[in-house]
């Protein structure tokens, strides 16, 4: 299949390119660059040895986005692109909505004028909002508590919208959890701009001398630990359950929704012990007051995709722990 990956130089679209191009498809990358480097398209073609079309493009440019559809021949879109930092989010929510959902919008406007009717969405666990229970299900109530989190929330029910009104359209809507983790190579992986708002990030950020130390944020919660409990994934799993809706997308019409995370939970505490004990460094942290906005406990189950998708999250803590730090130290080295 010819798959047009937009925010395909990002984080988990990079990862996801990789893994479409191991299972035989071909790609074509439509990015503005905002948050990603050019850099990384070299870096792709290390791994998987294949050059990868390329096209440094605003989606809220819909004339340049209409002239990718004209130029290449597409099934399926994957869409990743999109701004996505709560705190900014808050902060700037005119961006958030035009950026978020404009880009949305227009890449369905070019896809019924080309005939292209597969699409993928990058939703998010944060539409569930603080969640009544864990495991969340996908029929969880949706109730996001920030703007970024309501950009997600809305995009899902245009697709839901668009699919009810023309049944010639298939959507797969993914609800990551907390992806961290890189590819094994060391390659490619999470470059945040600035101070990182995530737990991953900062971790190896103290363990790599940039920031003196790690504020874990409140040890006070109802959790083992008193520390907030995540379901991290591997980026690398994360981008193999692309692929493996793009099968749902070839058999059914609608739309289909999937929790893609472990199922598990894990502390800050356990996150951090398990980092300094994989990669033998120290982090150094202190404990601070809560992070207003933040859940006790967010973990998944993944239940639905495991069993419809054919689709498991496999790789460790360790892995993951492992992998990001194996990235921080070639980004440091490369000065990336
Ligand atoms: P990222 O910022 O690394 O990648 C997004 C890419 O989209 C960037 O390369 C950016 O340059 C590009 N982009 C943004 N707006 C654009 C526009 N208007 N036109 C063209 N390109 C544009 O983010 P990521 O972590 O890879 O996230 C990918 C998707 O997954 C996003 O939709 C995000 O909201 C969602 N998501 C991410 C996480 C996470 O923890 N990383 C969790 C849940 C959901
Ligand atoms: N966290 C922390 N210190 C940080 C960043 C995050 O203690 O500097 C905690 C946060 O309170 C949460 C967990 O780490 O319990 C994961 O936070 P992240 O922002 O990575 O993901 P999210 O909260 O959005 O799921």
């Amino acid at each position: 299949m010819r798959v047009l990956v937009t925010g395909g130089t990002g984080y988990i679209g990079s990862h996801t390119v990789v893994s479409l191009i191991e299972n035989g498809h071909d790609v074509v990358i439509v990015d503005n660059l905002s948050n990603s480097k050019i850099s990384v398209l070299d870096r792709l073609y290390q791994i998987t040895n294949h050059n990868i079309d390329f096209e440094k493009i605003d989606l809220l440019d819909i004339d340049l986005l209409d002239e990718v559809f004209v130029k290449y021949s597409i099934d399926c879109v994957i869409h990743f692109a999109a701004f996505k930092a709560v705190g900014e989010s808050q902060e700037k929510p005119i961006e958030y909505y035009k950026n978020n959902i404009g880009g949305l919008l227009n890449v369905l406007q070019c896809m019924r004028k080309h005939n292209v009717f597969k699409l993928v969405f990058s939703s998010s666990a944060c539409v569930y909002g603080t969640p009544d229970c864990c495991p969340i299900p996908e029929t969880a109530p949706i109730r996001p508590q920030n703007v970024y989190g309501r950009t997600k929330a809305i995009c899902e029910d245009i697709l839901k919208d668009t699919s009810n009104a023309d049944n010639r359209f298939s959507f797969a809507i993914l609800r990551y959890f907390n992806p961290i983790g890189a590819h094994e190579s060391g390659l490619i992986g999470e470059a945040p701009n600035g101070i990182p708002n995530n737990l991953m990030p900062y971790i190896t950020q103290v363990a790599a001398g940039i920031r003196e130390k790690l504020t874990v944020f409140g040890n006070d919660y109802p959790t083992e630990d008193g520390t907030g409990v995540r379901d991290y994934i591997h980026v690398c799993d994360l981008a193999d359950g692309h692929v493996a809706v793009l099968n749902w997308l070839d058999n059914n019409k609608g739309y289909c929704i999937y929790n893609l995370g472990c199922g598990r939970g894990y502390s800050v505490l356990e996150l951090i012990n398990t980092f300094e004990k994989v990669n033998d460094i120290k982090v150094n942290y202190v404990i601070g007051p809560r992070r207003s906005g933040d859940a006790a406990t967010c973990f998944s189950d993944p239940s639905k995709a495991n069993n419809e998708l054919n689709w498991k999250a496999v790789k460790t803590v360790e892995d993951m722990c492992r992998d990001s730090w194996k990235w921080e130290c070639y980004a440091r080295s490369s000065n990336l």
